[in-house]
């Protein structure tokens, strides 16, 4: 069975799934795009053997169109996501699922209320198989219980229009994710630590930052994030627990020595950095699909996600430590 998806949105990651899900995930066809970008769109098109349509809502109703890939700017994702369940077709959203909260609930109740998951959250990172070592050590007992986590999230640098709360709701906002998965709890509390500025820091851009996230379990996280490092893409971690840790580099181990010095690459955006997570988190998508389920991350998923994003841009507004409420975990997420 060929499952045939809908792409809405073609801009930067939109593409390079097309071209991934055309290509390298066995079982699935890419038949409609939309993008408001309509030039790119049916260059993106022609290059799958899709149709380019008028709109997303041409993409969500199409006859050839079994599930739907969301992949257009997160302020539209909760309208474009509950026309999908609406329409009874499952879809793949990239993160976010929403820029607030309040917007994410409207998607959570639209999903409760159709009696069945068909949304996943673009999460890809629980598909990397770093991340996914690291998840094995904590469950497997190999570094005894997990106590804190320290992690990094540093890119080589951001266009002019990113803000620092962008670093929190669209960079950090996978640590966010990353650390509830392999904790197997909520972030109860967020504090965003106000940093020394870089001097590279490009207009009045707030870099870095700080953010200590404190999990139900009683767990505490630090994330620096550093958008404009400018050396390259660098996501570490390590995970300490009561009688190891367990770290995760960069995947890449080949070393030069040479003249005095050892070098290793350091990716240089997330593109090279989580490629075999965005191709396995697709095939694992399409095969669930041929199987009749959607499991991976969930609507919940996106839902805490936002919520603690949420919780950090007040932090970071405030100054100070922020509680994260979050509404009761309906059933279909038990
Ligand atoms: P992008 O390059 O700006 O692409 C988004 C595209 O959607 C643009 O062509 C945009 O057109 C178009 N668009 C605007 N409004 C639309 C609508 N109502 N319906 C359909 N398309 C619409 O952005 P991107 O980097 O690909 O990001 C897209 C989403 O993926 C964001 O939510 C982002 O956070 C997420 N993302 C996730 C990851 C990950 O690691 N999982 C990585 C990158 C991005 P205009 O430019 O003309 O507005």
């Amino acid at each position: 069975m060929t499952v045939r998806v809908g792409v809405v949105g073609t801009g930067m990651i939109g593409s390079d799934h097309v071209a991934r899900l055309s290509t390298q995930v066995a079982g699935a066809a890419v038949t409609a795009v939309f993008d408001v970008a309509t030039d790119r769109a049916r260059e993106v098109a022609a290059s799958a053997g899709a149709r380019s349509l008028a709109s997303w809502q041409d993409v969500v109703a199409a006859d050839d169109v079994d599930a739907v890939l969301v992949a257009s700017p997160g302020e539209v994702h909760p309208e474009q996501v509950v026309a999908c369940i609406a329409a009874g077709k499952p879809v793949l959203c990239e993160k976010p699922l929403a820029t607030s909260a309040a917007q994410a609930v409207r998607v959570l109740e639209a999903e409760v209320a159709s009696g069945r998951r068909s949304v996943q959250v673009g999460f890809m990172r629980r598909y990397d198989p770093g991340y996914l070592d690291v998840r094995r050590a904590i469950t497997d007992g190999v570094i005894g219980e997990p106590l804190l986590a320290h992690a990094v999230h540093r890119n080589a640098g951001v266009p002019d229009f990113f803000r620092g709360e962008m670093a929190l709701t669209d960079s950090v906002v996978h640590e966010i994710d990353v650390f509830r998965w392999l904790f197997g709890a909520e972030i109860a509390a967020v504090t965003v630590v106000p940093v020394r500025r870089s001097p590279l820091a490009a207009g009045d851009l707030r870099d870095p930052q700080l953010v200590v996230l404190e999990l139900t379990g009683g767990q505490v996280v630090t994330v620096e994030s550093f958008v404009n490092c400018r050396y390259g893409y660098d996501v570490r971690c390590e995970v300490v627990g009561s009688t190891g840790t367990v770290s995760l580099d960069n995947p890449r181990t080949t070393a030069v020595r040479t003249a005095g010095a050892r070098s290793e690459r350091v990716p240089a955006d997330w593109q090279e950095r989580f490629a075999p997570a965005y191709l396995e988190e697709l095939r694992a998508w399409v095969d669930g699909l041929a199987a009749g389920r959607v499991d991976g991350p969930s609507t919940w998923d996106g839902y805490a996600a936002t919520a603690v994003a949420e919780a950090a841009v007040r932090s970071s507004r405030e100054g100070r430590r922020v509680d994260v409420e979050l509404v009761p975990r309906p059933d279909l997420y038990a």
